[in-house]
C-alpha cells in the first residue's frame, strides 16, 4: 500500500498557521507515574494559555484510550503503538498550529525519543512530573494501585511494569514540592519564548 501513497503539495503552510494564530506551535510531552499529576497539570495550563489568547489542546488517556486507541492493551507492544499513534496525532496538532499538551505515562525512553524525532527536537518539551511513587499511590487518584497491588491490574507503571525516568527532561517537576500553580509558571517560563513567532 504505502508505495503508492504519494504525498500531496498542500499549499498552507505551518508558518502561515502560526502567523494566523499568532504564536509557534509547540509539543509538551508530560510524562510520569499514573498519579503524578499530568493531566492536573497539563489542565491547568491548558486554562492559563487559553486565557491569554494561545491556541492550546489536551490529548490524555479519557480522550485517547477511549477512542482512537479503544482497541489497545497495556501490553509492552501495545503501549509503544498507543504512544507511536498518540505521537502522530500530536504532530498532526503541531502542524496544525496547536500548542499540544499530551500527558500519558509514556514510559518507553525510546518511544517518548521516537516523538522527538517526528515532532523534531525543538519542537518537543519534555515535562517530566517526577512525583514519588509512595506519593502517587498515597493519592491513588483512581484507586489504580489498590488494585495493581492486589493483582487485578497486571502490567501497572511502577508496580507490575517498568518505567524508565527521563534523564535530560527540558522541565523537571516534583508535585510534592510544588503548587499547581508554581507548575504551570515553572512551565510557561520555560516555553514563552518558544512561543514566540520569529518576526517578533
Ligand atoms: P496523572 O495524570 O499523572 O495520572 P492526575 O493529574 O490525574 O495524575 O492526578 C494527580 C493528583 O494529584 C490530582 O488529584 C491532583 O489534585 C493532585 N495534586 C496535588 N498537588 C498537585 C500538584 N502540585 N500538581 C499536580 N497535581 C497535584
Amino acid at each position: 500500500m504505502e508505495e503508492n501513497v504519494v504525498k500531496h503539495a498542500f499549499e498552507v503552510t505551518r508558518a502561515e498557521r502560526n502567523q494566523s494564530f499568532g504564536h509557534q506551535s509547540l509539543v509538551l510531552w508530560f510524562t510520569g507515574l499514573s498519579g503524578s499529576g499530568k493531566s492536573t497539570i497539563a489542565n491547568a495550563l491548558e486554562v492559563f494559555l487559553v486565557a491569554k489568547g494561545y491556541h492550546a489542546y489536551i490529548l490524555d488517556g479519557d480522550n485517547v484510550r477511549k477512542g482512537l486507541n479503544s482497541n489497545l492493551s497495556f501490553s509492552p507492544e501495545d503501549r509503544t503503538e498507543n504512544i507511536r499513534r498518540i505521537g502522530e496525532v500530536a504532530n498532526l496538532m503541531f502542524d496544525a498550529g496547536l500548542i499540544v499538551l499530551s500527558a500519558f505515562v509514556s514510559p518507553y525512553k525510546k518511544d517518548r525519543a521516537k516523538i522527538a524525532e517526528i515532532v523534531g527536537e525543538e519542537n518537543f518539551i519534555e515535562v517530566f512530573v517526577n512525583t514519588p511513587i509512595e506519593e502517587c499511590e498515597r493519592r491513588d487518584v483512581k484507586g489504580l494501585y489498590a488494585k495493581a497491588r492486589q493483582g487485578e491490574i497486571l502490567n501497572f507503571t511502577g508496580i507490575s511494569a517498568p518505567y524508565e525516568a527521563p534523564v535530560n527532561a527540558l522541565i523537571e517537576i516534583d508535585t510534592t514540592q510544588q503548587t499547581i500553580e508554581n507548575c504551570v509558571e515553572i512551565i510557561f517560563s520555560a516555553i514563552e519564548n518558544k512561543l514566540k513567532l520569529n518576526n517578533e
